[in-house]
């Protein structure tokens, strides 16, 4: 877990970067800029000259921060095994706290969204709730031709079409808290299910897919009541010790000694969830927060490492589809195989591999709100990829990519679907009951 500053850090962790730059070429800011500042051996000569004292702290670390997407390509290129997750996470942390990362607005609507809203999950649903209203009474439309967002500053004007569509009803709606497999499936054990904070407000259909093809191969699903946002989204952007609240709250509400496996169905979640442990190193949590990271799996690793049931295969035409990867998915957790294998599996599929599947969409949490410009070129590119392909369908399992994704190709007028392997899987499954 991330230090308050980078004078604090192991030394070891600032010192494994051996200047090779095999990175170079796969870190997103890097290829859209040529330039050594923004590649991660410039980064982390930057960080590791604050740690010796030679810069300071300020708002050039802060901006070459911000500018950073923390997409971990870095680490996954990196042949000494670089550390750098740790680095921008203590980094960020240190800017945020001395206040360098930016002016008073900023901050206010930082504590806004990470404190006030994110660790409380009512109230969390309540703006999910005063959103649905909005987008679905056709207030939406007048809003935007009347450009009123734009009276409230140019950043609300062009943050507001982003808003991610609220579903209805949200994944508590749609989960019963305990759900068993139907008759005739064998029982193989019991999961709990990770809802997640906007997931479960913007995706809960895509949590009733997790839990039907959990369901169809055996697995009883615990799913607890308004479970708050697991903290990822606090870690990434400097505020470890909200990140630990988020957490705690999390390990309250299930217990992983009844659990065969804590299931996690968003890339960008999965790849902080599995750390818990490194936030509570002592203390009364350190034991549970060890059990915690032992239980937790992405649901695409989980099913190819338990077995899943393959789709019976029905008369029909072959739909190309293509596979984005999540990057905290495959760079964060390494989890790269098994979402290609599950979308192999499913009848009428066609696979096709997308040129740089896993380079940054430009998503990368609230980068896309945060550094729209560079955002922009990132998914410019990258739908530029999706096109190269003819596919017809993107799939993606992170909810960040897939609205980013969504909306680059709303933009280039493409047709291309996106939707997510679970999903694909789970309609498989009941095409097979409809046949
Ligand atoms: S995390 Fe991503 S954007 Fe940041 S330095 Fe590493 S590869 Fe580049
Ligand atoms: S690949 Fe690793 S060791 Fe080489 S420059 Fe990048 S971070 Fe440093």
């Amino acid at each position: 877990m991330a230090k308050a500053s980078l004078r604090d850090l192991d030394y070891k962790v600032l010192q494994q970067c051996m200047h090779c730059g095999m990175c170079l070429p796969t870190c997103p800011t890097y290829i859209t800029s040529k330039l050594e500042r923004h590649s991660p051996r410039g980064r982390i000569a930057l960080m590791r000259a604050v740690a010796d004292g030679r810069f300071e702290a300020g708002t050039e670390l802060a901006r070459e921060m911000n500018h950073c997407l923390g997409c971990l390509a870095c680490t996954t290129a990196c042949p000494a095994g670089v550390d750098y997750g740790t680095m921008f996470e203590t980094a960020r942390a240190e800017t945020e706290a001395n206040h360098t990362s930016g002016g008073p607005m900023r901050r206010f609507y930082r504590w806004l969204v990470l404190e006030q809203i994110f660790l409380f999950p009512a109230r969390l649903r309540l703006v999910g709730w005063l959103l649905r209203v909005y987008q679905r009474s056709g207030l939406a439309g007048w809003v935007r031709r009347l450009k009123l967002p734009y009276l409230l500053g140019r950043d609300l004007g062009d943050l507001e079409p982003q808003a991610p569509v609220m579903e209805s009803p949200f994944s508590d709606g749609r989960i019963a808290p305990l759900e068993t497999p139907p008759p005739g499936v064998p029982v193989r054990g019991r999961v709990g299910l990770l809802s997640g904070c906007i997931q479960s407000l913007a995706f809960g259909s895509v949590n009733r897919s997790t839990v039907d093809v959990l369901l169809a191969n055996g697995w009883e699903v615990e799913t607890p009541r308004l479970q708050s946002c697991c903290g990822s989204l606090h870690a990434h952007n400097g505020a470890p010790e909200l990140a630990r609240r988020a957490a705690r709250a999390l390990l309250e509400r299930f217990d992983p000694s009844r659990l065969d496996a804590i299931i996690t169905n968003a890339g960008g979640c999965g790849s902080h969830l599995k750390h818990y442990a490194a936030l509570f190193p002592e203390g009364e949590l350190a034991a549970p927060a060890r059990a915690w990271d032992a239980k937790v799996k992405d649901i695409h690793e989980f099913l190819v490492a338990t077995g899943f049931r393959k789709p019976v295969a029905r008369a029909g035409e072959t739909v190309r589809i293509t596979y984005h990867e999540s990057c905290h998915l495959s760079h964060g957790q390494g989890v790269r195989q098994p979402p290609r294998e599950i979308l192999r599996a499913i009848p009428g599929l066609q696979l096709v591999e997308l040129p740089e599947a896993d380079l940054c969409c430009g998503s990368a949490g609230i980068y896309n709100i945060l550094q729209p410009g560079e955002s922009q070129r990132l998914l410019e590119r990258k739908t530029g990829r999706i096109g190269e392909t003819s596919a017809s369908l993107v799939a993606t399992a992170n909810p960040g990519c897939h609205l980013q994704l969504a909306r680059g190709l709303r933009q280039r007028d493409a047709a291309v679907h996106v939707t997510q392997p679970v999903v694909l899987l789970a309609e498989a499954y009941q095409r097979e009951q409809s046949a």
